[in-house]
């Protein structure tokens, strides 16, 4: 039988690395809640509606359709459409993203359509509200953390190497801004679920992560 598997943490913890390793190893489907939350931050930054026009984010989201389709190489994602999988990566919709995630309305929205998806099992979900708010009757609930100098190290490898340039301080620097927006919001906050497993991985390869969430789903 078929369980769900909610994996939530800070920024650049290797949440999506593990999650998709997982899901591959036990034939699941992936499912990046993140990206839902990027794919409406790219819009909101094309048409130019702030995150604080919240009546206006809103009402534009209404005629937004987003998809999340599982593929060979990870999941693409669809705004109306339109395939944005590489341009809701950029710099410009990441310092602004975990401003739109504070809106309640499009939390209330984007949660329910996750819950959606989980509803005939099988899915691991990484996000960070998944254990406690979005899915809080998932089998399996682990906290992925490391240190803000190894998660920063760790997205500066992974950095595109045309284009945006970054330094490492100022990488880390984000990732802490963007981590604070996102424990101190008032609505599902980044929180560790009560029955969470912790997993520290500054000191941990993905194999050895995704191998010990992998042990726990066949428990
Ligand atoms: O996972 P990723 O870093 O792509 O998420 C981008 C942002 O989306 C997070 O910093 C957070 O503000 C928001 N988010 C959220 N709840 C989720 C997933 C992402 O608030 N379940």
């Amino acid at each position: 039988f078929r369980i769900n598997i909610a994996i939530d943490g800070p920024a650049g913890a290797g949440k999506s690395t593990v999650a998709r390793k997982v899901a591959k190893a036990l034939s699941y489907v992936y499912v990046d809640t993140g990206a839902m939350y990027r794919a409406v931050t790219w819009d909101m930054l094309n048409l130019g509606i702030e995150a604080e026009n919240e009546q206006e984010v809103l009402a534009r989201m209404e005629s937004l359709e987003i998809e999340l389709i599982p593929g060979e190489d990870g999941q693409r994602v669809r705004l109306s459409g339109q395939d944005v999988t590489d341009d809701i990566r950029s710099l410009a919709v990441t310092r602004t993203v975990s401003r739109y995630a504070q809106i309640e309305g499009l939390r209330a929205e984007l949660s329910s359509a996750q819950r959606q998806m989980a509803l005939r099992k099988g899915v691991v979900m990484d996000g960070r509200d998944i254990g406690t708010t979005v899915l809080p009757d998932a089998e399996v609930k682990i906290f992925m953390t490391a240190t803000v100098e190894e998660r920063a190290r760790r997205r500066f490898r992974e950095l595109p190497e045309s284009g945006e340039s970054i330094t490492l301080e100022q990488l880390e620097r984000e990732i802490a801004d963007r981590d604070e927006l996102d424990r101190n919001r008032e609505v599902s906050p980044l929180v560790c679920a009560e029955d969470a497993t912790v997993l520290d991985t500054t000191r941990m390869t993905i194999e050895e992560v995704s191998d010990a969430i992998v042990r726990l789903a066949e428990r």
